[in-house]
């Protein structure tokens, strides 16, 4: 009871039936570091308003920026996002959604309705110029498959990768985090890596929020 009145306190509604021990102290985990950087849990729920944490057992991750029920937003997390190896991945998973609803409280209705773009977003996208994001999941996915918002994935893997530089260091093994910057004719690019432009932006609104909350 007393974690859920803890997550409440951040913003994040949860559900979605039993959540056990270690689901309970990878969100806890990931809504601290996040809250951190908000500058305290008060003005994360003012950042991302209420959020409904719905966890199930199938399925990934996903940023619902309308949905129809109070507190209007959610957040879907499927069981395996939540339990990963190491660890500290489920929270990575977790602040990435976060990021989404963060995005999408910046945009109007229609735009939520319609998965398209918040200001944090678009500002983003003139903000950063040819930079590529910090991820292949960020950045390079949009060059083997079509995503509906390739921008959003970059602020959200931008936001996590800010919060989690361990994820980077962790991503370093993965072949495909240093090969896609070549076929996206970006060969220069040290990936995957927090790029300054990326880093300034993200940290630029975690600090207007810290001032405006
Ligand atoms: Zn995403």
């Amino acid at each position: 009871m007393l974690w859920a009145q803890h997550m409440r306190a951040c913003g994040l509604w949860i559900a979605g039936g039993h959540w056990s021990a270690q689901e309970r102290r990878i969100l806890a985990r990931a809504a601290e570091r996040i809250a951190q950087a908000f500058g305290g849990p008060e003005n994360m729920r003012w950042a991302l308003g209420g959020v409904l944490l719905l966890r199930r057992t199938r399925g990934g991750g996903g940023a619902m920026a309308f949905w129809p029920r109070p507190p209007w937003m959610c957040v879907l997390i499927g069981e395996a996002l939540l339990h990963q190896q190491p660890e500290w991945l489920g929270e990575v998973a977790i602040v990435h959604e976060l990021a989404h609803i963060w995005d999408a409280r910046t945009a109007n209705l229609l735009c939520r309705i319609l998965g398209r773009p918040g200001r944090i977003v678009r500002e983003m996208v003139r903000f950063v110029q040819d930079e590529p994001g910090p991820t292949w999941y960020g950045s390079g996915i949009r060059e083997v498959v079509r995503i509906p918002c390739p921008a959003c994935e970059e602020w959200a893997e931008s936001v996590a990768a800010y919060l989690y530089p361990e994820y980077i260091v962790h991503l370093t093994s993965r072949p495909q985090e240093r090969e896609w910057p070549l076929r996206a004719g970006k060969p220069d690019h040290l990936r995957p890596a927090l790029g300054p432009r990326h880093r300034a932006y993200v940290e630029r609104c975690f600090a207007e929020i810290r001032h405006i909350a």
